[in-house]
């Protein structure tokens, strides 16, 4: 059995490659000795290979450095291709890759190559840190559970409410501003609202920062992978949305948290 470790700034993504198919497992960045115990506790021996920006932390943990870790962006990449392949859509060569993780990071992919274009500090640690000042709640299932009940319009300023009864140059229920709604403290918006419109700031830069970018490469579809998108509804419906509204074909790939393991572990 192969296997690969992906530990990132908040959680340790685990893929074990067994003959049924992929098996994932992911702990918080703060769980490395559970994550290595559990990993110690299966049967068969492992060929392990580890990526990540706490790679090298893992790694000297594991007290096994005779394989390099990987380096992240390579590792995200190809597994991203293999788990595009593995959803029938092998025939997707040239795109976009936004791994929304704590920040989040865009690669160019053509064909056997990829290239670093950019990113943006805004990603999923924006998404809990943001919402846990504004709302004393730090816990992501609890933040996102507390955003199924929240409405942007009290938090953000669509263009259609700047221009009122005008006819705007742009969409009208395009975001003017996040969080342009809120304008005194008489008027602070619910909590659940607060947390929906971070979710929103969130989706809306990503997926601007990716829309540039495949313009500029003259590609038209973004596979969007990390696990921001886990149990999140509201930003995959966002982010789905202003894609398209762009002309580009989204894909939220299914298990997309787990692009970095997988590809560590094909490096073996
Ligand atoms: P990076 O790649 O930036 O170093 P990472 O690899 O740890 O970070 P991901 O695991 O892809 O990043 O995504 C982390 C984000 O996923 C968190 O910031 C949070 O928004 C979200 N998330 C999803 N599930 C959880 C969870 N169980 N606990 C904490 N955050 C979670
Ligand atoms: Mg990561």
């Amino acid at each position: 059995e192969r296997a690969g470790i992906d530990a990132g700034g908040t959680l340790i993504k685990v893929a074990i490659q067994k003959r049924q198919g992929w098996h994932f497992q992911s702990f918080s960045i703060r769980q490395v000795d559970e994550c290595l115990a559990w990993l110690n506790e299966r049967a068969a021996p492992l060929s392990l290979r580890i990526t990540g920006g706490k790679a090298d932390m893992v790694q000297d943990k594991l007290n096994r450095q005779d394989k390099a870790s990987v380096p992240e962006f390579l590792a995200s990449c190809n597994g991203a291709r293999h788990l595009l392949a593995l959803d029938g859509q092998s025939q997707l060569t040239d795109f976009i890759l936004t791994n929304v993780g704590t920040g989040t990071s865009i690669n160019l992919i053509r064909g056997e190559t990829q290239e670093w274009v950019g990113g943006t500090g805004v990603g999923g640690g924006t998404l809990v840190g943001l919402s846990g000042l504004l709302t004393n709640v730090y816990d992501y299932s609890k933040l996102i559970q507390l955003a199924a009940q929240g409405h942007r319009d009290s938090v953000d300023l669509t263009v259609s409410r700047i221009y009122g009864n005008g006819t705007p140059p742009i969409p009208g229920d395009l975001t003017a501003s996040n969080f342009g709604a809120v304008s005194s403290k008489a008027a602070v918006p619910p909590s659940a609202d607060q947390v929906a419109s971070v979710i929103g700031l969130v989706a809306e830069t990503v997926t601007a920062l990716s829309v540039m970018a495949a313009q500029k490469a003259g590609v038209d579809t973004v596979v969007y992978i990390g696990s921001s998108f886990v149990e999140n509804p509201k930003l995959k419906k966002s982010v789905t949305r202003y894609s398209r509204q762009w002309g580009l074909t989204p894909i939220i790939l299914r298990d997309g948290s787990f692009c970095g393991a997988v590809g560590a572990a094909l490096s073996n």
